[in-house]
């Protein structure tokens, strides 16, 4: 019989070694599995990686309005269209709700529609829309969609002379309804003044010559406003005559200063005396070239033969003689030619 020989250092080596081979087996197994369900998990996001993708779903006012891969470029877009406009007529927009983005998976086949949604938030807000006004008098008068075509109308009504051509204006306007705009040919025509050359209702009168040296006569005194009033009438040539004088209109019975000192050569009813048509005039010789006559004067007040100086009250405004309204005929002679009075005084 074979000595069983009970080896106690054996025993406990082999039962070391079993326990090893167990925990090996069991971390084998752990290992099988976990590479398993790696495969598994990455078979899984495969397939929903194949059959879905990362969108955004967008919502505008808690209504889902489509899907976007790129939610950063489109709302880019909104807030550039928000902020500029669309880069043509539409300045900027005024939205009362931003889209909201949530991350979601869609089906691949399932298109995403960027350009709808930004109709949607585009159209759900209120539009400025940016032209132009031509302004007469710092009024509206025709609305034009660009500014070049409103400048080409300014300059085109210059151009002609338009009476209005200083008074025009363009103004920038943001409204969120479109005017009626029209051509630049039929604003011209619209805003195209003709200029009203000023005829003065009152007649000429007096035969002197007149003297329209361009450069003027020195006279030597300095003068001053007889009155102050509107000049209804120039010196010079008008629609029938020569004017020797020039005209301001003035109520009647205003003060008339002598507009230099001198000597009253007349004063009176000019009719029959070398002034007709003048009616109540006074004549002053201020220096002996110049003299002065005061024409269609309601009274006078001084006498022939006076010594006047200069701011002196002489007479007052009327409408006596050829005359049809109230108004002082101021005419300077110089060696017995008239020269135009606004060579010295009302320039
Ligand atoms: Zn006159």
């Amino acid at each position: 019989m074979k000595k069983i020989c009970y080896n106690y250092k054996e025993d406990w080596r082999y039962s070391i070694i079993n326990k090893i081979k167990k925990v090996v087996i069991g971390i084998r197994t752990l290992i099988k599995l976990f590479v398993i369900l790696i495969v598994a998990a990455i078979v899984i996001v495969s397939i929903i990686q194949f059959t879905y993708k990362q969108t955004y779903s967008v919502s505008l006012n808690g209504e889902i309005i489509g899907y976007t891969k790129d939610k950063i470029n489109l709302q880019k877009r909104i807030n550039d269209y928000i902020s500029s406009g669309n880069g043509d007529d539409v300045a900027f927009v005024e939205v009362k709700d931003l889209p909201v983005y949530t991350s979601c998976l869609l089906k691949r086949n399932v298109e995403t529609n960027d350009d709808e949604i930004f109709e949607k938030v585009a159209s759900s807000g209120t539009a400025y829309y940016k032209y132009y006004a031509i302004t007469n008098n710092n009024t509206e008068k025709v609305y034009l969609e660009n500014f070049q075509d409103a400048e080409e109308v300014i300059n085109k009504l210059k151009e002609k002379n338009s009476a209005n051509s200083s008074k025009l204006g363009i103004v920038e306007k943001y409204e969120t309804a479109k005017a009626e705009f029209k051509d630049v040919e039929t604003s011209v025509n619209e805003l195209y003044e003709k200029k009203v050359t000023y005829v003065s209702p009152y007649r000429n009168i007096g035969t002197t010559i007149i003297n329209e040296a361009s450069v003027p006569t020195d006279l030597g005194i300095t003068l001053i406003r007889p009155i102050s009033g509107i000049i209804s009438s120039r010196f010079g040539i008008r629609a029938r005559d020569n004017h020797k004088g020039l005209d301001i209109a003035a109520p009647k019975g205003t003060a008339i200063k002598a507009a230099a000192a001198g000597k009253v050569i007349f004063s009176g009813n000019g009719a029959g005396h070398g002034y007709s048509g003048y009616g109540n005039v006074v004549v002053v010789q201020s220096t002996s070239s110049v003299v002065i006559l005061y024409g269609h004067c309601s009274e006078v007040n001084c006498m022939t033969g006076e010594e006047v100086a200069q701011g002196q009250i002489i007479a007052k405004v009327g409408s006596t003689g050829i005359s049809s309204g109230n108004h002082l005929h101021f005419e300077i002679r110089y060696n017995g030619s008239a020269i135009n009075p606004q060579n010295y005084v009302y320039n």
